[in-house]
């Protein structure tokens, strides 16, 4: 995959655990690929499409995961909302 800042090859750089909120104290745990670039050395996470879809997210999910995470941008956020039909 492309580096999101240069456009540089990336590699598999491990990977980061999130803690969804379920919503009753509870928490999904879900394992975020990171890569790094070869580039830049930059490391980010990727929060796309093939992570989420297996997810059912309810609207509380992706309310906490906003309040407790830093999450890529709006945009995606809005997609998330979208793609799970969070009125
Ligand atoms: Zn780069």
């Amino acid at each position: 995959m492309e580096c999101k800042y240069c456009g540089g090859e990336c590699m598999k750089w491990g990977y980061r655990i999130r803690k969804l909120k379920t919503g009753d104290g509870a928490y999904d745990i879900l394992e975020v690929p990171r890569v790094r670039c070869k580039t830049c050395s930059k490391t980010f996470t990727i929060y796309e499409n093939e992570i989420l879809p297996g997810l059912h997210f309810s609207k509380n999910i992706v309310e906490g995961a906003v309040e407790t995470y830093e999450y890529p941008s709006e945009r995606t956020m809005r997609r998330w909302r979208k793609n799970h039909a969070v009125k």
